[in-house]
């Protein structure tokens, strides 16, 4: 198998994963992202600076944030909406932001009550904006394999996205998988589609477990060479379309199955099945991680 050597993965379950559960105290997040970050993961989407009333789960950001124990070699990450929403994260110190745009008009007026051309001309602003204060943006695409609306979303229309902001200044893409569409052969579609016109972009792939083709997703993406994906702390974070159902691909389960595979990923898969027990509890429901049900397939030595 052609495998790489490495990947980097980035811990999204904070963000990502709690945004999609009830809302749990800030002290929860607070031990989370601690705990997170002495696992051996280098990168963690911590939080997202949005309007409270939009999702109350994020209402204490800057509370969270101003209490985590930054730990040095771990690169953290905000999502942000918007300007004022770059503007508090910048305020609090990140570099790392990201921005989302749906490939999918109908998912984007959902979300955002805008198409997507509309937060297309948004987002090179605040490209700008984020530049200008020394701060890189990551846009992450998401419906990149299918809309809970539209159904299929054609390749070419990705890219099409991807062109867009990258002309505007976009540091880094992500592609995500919101609904649980994609499958091997999609992924290498997509990836083979983007890296003809922008080879040397880096590319970061955020797969959903709702029909149990992430990891089968991540080792088509491997085999092309990707080398940065997204996971959630025990699958942390619902489907939002489909009340019960799996979300995140679980970062334990990546963890276990690429480091079994030689593929290094530097966390230390006993501490962050600790984590996954930690999210369980603070989600107050059973996580889906084979992983934390079943434990690792020979036992690890912390
Ligand atoms: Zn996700």
């Amino acid at each position: 198998m052609n495998l790489p050597g490495a990947v980097s993965l980035r811990e999204v379950g904070p963000r990502d994963g709690l945004q999609n559960e009830d809302p749990v105290p800030a002290a929860a997040k607070i031990e989370l992202i601690d705990a997170l970050s002495r696992t051996g993961v280098r990168r963690i989407e911590a939080v997202s600076f949005v309007h409270p009333k939009a999702i109350p789960q994020m209402a204490d950001a800057d509370e969270v944030w101003a209490a985590v124990a930054k730990e040095p070699g771990v690169r953290y990450s905000a999502l942000v909406p918007n300007t004022r929403g770059a503007r508090r994260a910048l305020d609090n110190g990140f570099r790392e932001i990201e921005v989302v745009v749906s490939a999918s008009d109908t998912h984007n007026r959902r979300n955002v009550n805008r198409s997507t051309a509309e937060s297309l001309d948004d987002i090179a602003e605040l490209i700008t904006l984020l530049h200008a204060e020394g701060a890189t943006a990551e846009v992450i695409v998401s419906t990149s394999w299918g809309c809970p609306f539209e159904g299929d979303v054609p390749v070419e229309r990705v890219v099409s996205v991807v062109d867009r902001v990258l002309a505007d200044g976009a540091d880094r893409i992500a592609f995500g998988d919101t609904t649980g569409m994609a499958t091997p052969t999609r992924v290498v579609a997509l990836v083979d589609a983007v890296r003809e016109k922008h080879p040397d972009v880096p590319l970061l792939l955020h797969f959903h477990n709702t029909r149990g083709t992430a990891l089968a997703n991540v080792l088509a993406a491997l085999q092309l060479g990707v080398t940065e994906f997204d996971a959630s702390v025990g699958g942390l974070g619902g489907c939002p379309y489909a009340p019960g159902a799996t979300g995140n691909l679980a970062s334990e389960e990546l963890v276990h199955m690429l480091e079994d595979m030689g593929v290094h990923t530097g966390v230390d898969l006993a501490a962050l099945i600790e984590c996954a027990r930690l999210a369980e509890r603070i989600a107050g429901r059973e996580l889906p991680s084979g992983v934390l049900r079943a434990g690792p397939r020979v036992p690890q030595s912390r």
